[in-house]
């Protein structure tokens, strides 16, 4: 014979798990935005291409602006500051950083996208990829165009970010950059253009992915340690090591390497030619300062490509680090963060190997 009150709850626990498969399929991922400024938010006095200022709009004036994206994410939006990229500072990374940690440790968030100027994008980013201590996503995204231009690309890249953020095959990827239909990786990103919509290109490694009106495929996952797996944290850290980079040229000197040491930077990126290399007195500039102490690593300016050690230049004599195949910006990122924790070139070149 049956159990009555046994049968009973069978089916009260039944139809709960019913409602909450229902409830669970229509439930859309919940996505933070968090608002820096940049062209995305740029108004211009008309619609002409030039003279317009960065950062002129708010985050719920962009979250209104793409009315789509209530159909995709349940979104809520933040204004950590509202600034041209070229502005960006330490200050700025280490709030952001903290409040994305923050929110991705909420179990109510499932996604962090950005909104940020593209000058300064691939640095912040790739700061992020190193410091944020999540497997959710973390999507940038900004715009060539201002929110008033003709055909602003702004609306679409907002969409396609949040899209990016909201879909799982982005979790464990480390920082993801979504511009113009493209998905790139944070440390292999770099602005290769000053105006034009395909700017941004990853020539190492090639592109994470693409995404088709909200619609994501990815490639190949990154190999390089990133966020959840990455050393490095900021937490409770107020100020990050002054690191400079020097820009290399025909008939450079050394007496501006010189007087950086005099002024107390902790390390200096060399943007080399070619291969890291330098004229004859910055490399005797850049070795004297790695001997009083300051971590000297060698990238280039060319935009792509290894510089490994002692190839050109012989690192093992002078104290230098090689970059590997991080760009002169990105160097700087990881140089800053990895003298928080060591000054010996031996243990950094380590770290230009792994991230
Ligand atoms: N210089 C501005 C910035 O990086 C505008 C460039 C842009 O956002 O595309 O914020």
């Amino acid at each position: 014979m049956m159990n009555c009150p046994s049968l009973i709850s069978r089916v009260i626990l039944s139809g709960l798990f019913v409602l909450v498969l229902a409830g669970s399929a229509h439930a859309l991922p919940r996505i933070q935005l968090l608002a820096t400024g940049g062209t995305i938010a740029g108004a211009q006095a008309d619609t002409k291409q030039s003279g317009y200022k960065a950062g002129s709009f708010s985050i719920e004036y962009l979250i209104n602006a793409v009315p789509q994206l209530k159909t995709i994410a349940e979104l809520s939006g933040e204004q950590i500051v509202n600034i041209g990229s070229q502005d960006m500072s330490d200050a700025v990374w280490l709030k952001l950083a903290g409040r994305v940690n923050q929110l991705l440790g909420q179990p109510d968030v499932d996604g962090v996208v950005i909104t940020h100027g593209t000058d300064t994008m691939e640095e912040t980013a790739y700061f992020l990829n190193l410091v944020v201590k999540s497997d959710k996503p973390v999507v940038m995204v900004g715009s060539m165009r201002p929110a008033t231009a003709i055909s602003a690309d702004g609306p679409m890249n907002l969409y396609n970010g949040v899209a990016v953020a909201a879909h799982p095959d982005a979790r464990g990827r480390g920082v993801l950059v979504v511009l113009n239909d493209e998905i790139h990786y944070a440390r292999e990103v770099q602005k290769q253009n000053s105006t034009q919509l395909d700017t941004f290109k990853s020539l190492n490694r090639g592109r994470a992915g693409v995404v088709n009106t909200g619609a994501p495929v990815f490639f190949s996952k990154p190999v390089p340690r990133h966020t959840a797996s990455s050393e490095f944290s900021v937490e409770g850290v107020a100020a990050l090591p002054r690191v400079e980079i020097f820009y290399a040229h025909a008939n450079m000197g050394g007496e501006f390497i010189d007087s950086a040491v005099k002024s107390g930077v902790k390390g200096i990126v060399l943007a080399g030619v070619g291969d890291g290399n330098a004229t004859t007195p910055a490399l005797e500039a850049l070795s004297k300062a790695a001997k009083a102490g300051v971590a000297v690593v060698r990238s280039t300016r060319t935009g792509s490509g290894v510089v490994a050690r002692n190839v050109e230049v012989n690192d093992d004599r002078m104290g230098f680090v090689a970059s590997m195949e991080l760009n002169p910006q990105k160097a700087r990122v990881l140089l800053m963060l990895g003298l928080m924790k060591t000054g010996d070139p031996k243990q950094l070149q380590g770290f230009f190997v792994e991230y």
